[in-house]
């Protein structure tokens, strides 16, 4: 018989979950497994929220198992860790991204590409090893092996470097992939959001001109004076499109909902490449001709490994580069995923768990 959620694990657990395809989220018991050899425990202090977490609790990728705890770029301090445990101690702050398990020994584990590993298992909506769901960072404590924590240099602030976890991550990963980390390249960014915006400051480290795409002119002002880019187009301003027709050598495409990728690769040069990372719930439409006419190319990127997703933070702590957040209280994150729907965040909204997160 399976058990319930509160008795799967001995140790007491509660955050915020969905229980169905509305999305509203609503507190919610649960259990988390002892401290094993290998784990690290840690109080969760900040979780961001990404719009992965909006796509799965409204199931809009068809494969959401309820209840869910959404969450997988989140920091806390470490207050226990296994006899096993080699890098962490107590008290040391910590994140955990989208990964909690990765088989070790496939082509990509040993690439340090756990990403792509086919039995990696994720933060939440996942099934675990010994068989019981994961569940994320919207909740008051995580317990993992630490091969998917990572150290949070001093110099970051907490809350603002959670959303490195994953939006981070996600968009450091494919810029030094697809070798769009050279200076002096033009680099395109499509969507001003949470995982966007943070690709315009780590495009700008890396030394690219980087342009923004973006269906908002109203956020072309920040964009410019404040997140660095060095110009904005308004991707529905045919004009402006066209004027900027072959100009760019790389494009990361950060887009949740389904949108024309035609504007988009005639952006390219020849031989540029267009990266998706945003994950609309329904399949783009390829068209071939202006592929081939300049052989470009299309290509994908999840996340990153353990070992990027350090080097990523280290980079960032160096670089002075965090997300810019709006800070909320738990009992906000229904409207701040209706805010997150309509685009209306700058740019990445942050859970406040240590101060907000009451047991009921
Ligand atoms: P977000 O903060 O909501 O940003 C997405 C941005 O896309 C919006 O701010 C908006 O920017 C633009 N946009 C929204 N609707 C649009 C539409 N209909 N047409 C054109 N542009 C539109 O989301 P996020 O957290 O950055 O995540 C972005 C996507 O990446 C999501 O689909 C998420 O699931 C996916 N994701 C993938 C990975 C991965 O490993 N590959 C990791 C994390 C997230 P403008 O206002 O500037 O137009
Ligand atoms: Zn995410
Ligand atoms: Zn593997």
């Amino acid at each position: 018989m399976t058990k319930s959620p509160e008795h799967e694990h001995p140790v007491k657990a509660f955050g915020w979950a969905a229980r169905d395809p509305s999305g509203h989220l609503s507190p919610f018991k649960f259990s988390r497994r002892k401290t094993g050899d290998k784990d690290v425990t840690f109080k969760v202090l900040y979780s961001g929220i990404c719009h992965s977490d909006l796509h799965q609790i409204k199931n809009e990728w068809g494969n959401t198992i309820y209840p869910v705890v959404p969450g997988h770029e989140f920091v806390g301090e470490v207050t226990e860790v296994g006899s096993k445990v080699q890098k962490f101690k107590v008290g040391d702050k910590v994140g955990v991204g989208c990964l909690v398990g990765s088989c070790h020994s496939c082509d990509d584990c040993a690439r340090d590409l756990e990403s792509y590993c086919l039995k990696g298992v994720y933060t939440h909506n996942s099934t675990y090893y010994d068989g019981t769901p994961t569940h994320g960072g919207y909740s008051n404590i995580m317990v993992v092996n630490e091969h998917f924590v990572v150290h949070i240099p001093d110099n970051l602030p907490l809350d603002s470097a959670a959303p490195l976890l994953c939006a981070g991550i996600t968009t450091y990963s494919p810029l030094k992939y697809f070798g769009f980390d050279k200076p002096g390249l033009y680099i395109g960014v499509v969507g001003l959001g949470g995982l966007g915006h943070l690709a315009v400051k780590f495009a700008k480290a890396f030394g690219a001109k980087v342009t923004v795409i973006s269906t908002s002119p109203s956020k072309k002002n920040e964009a410019i004076e404040h997140l660095g880019a060095d110009s904005f187009l308004v991707s529905r301003d045919q004009d402006q499109m066209r004027a900027a027709m072959g100009t760019m050598d790389g494009i990361i495409d950060t887009v949740s909902a389904v949108h024309p990728l035609l504007p988009l690769i005639g952006l390219l040069k020849s031989h540029g490449k267009l990266v998706m990372v945003g994950l609309p719930e329904r399949p783009l439409e390829l068209p071939v001709m202006p592929l081939l006419m300049g052989m470009k190319l299309v290509a994908g990127s999840c996340i990153g490994g353990m070992k990027e997703t350090q080097e990523m933070v280290d980079f960032a702590a160096k670089h002075n580069i965090a997300a810019d957040i709006e800070v909320i209280p738990m009992d906000y994150v229904n409207t701040a995923m209706e805010r997150l729907a309509k685009a209306d965040v700058r740019y990445r909204f942050v859970i406040d768990v240590r101060n907000t997160l009451k047991a009921e």
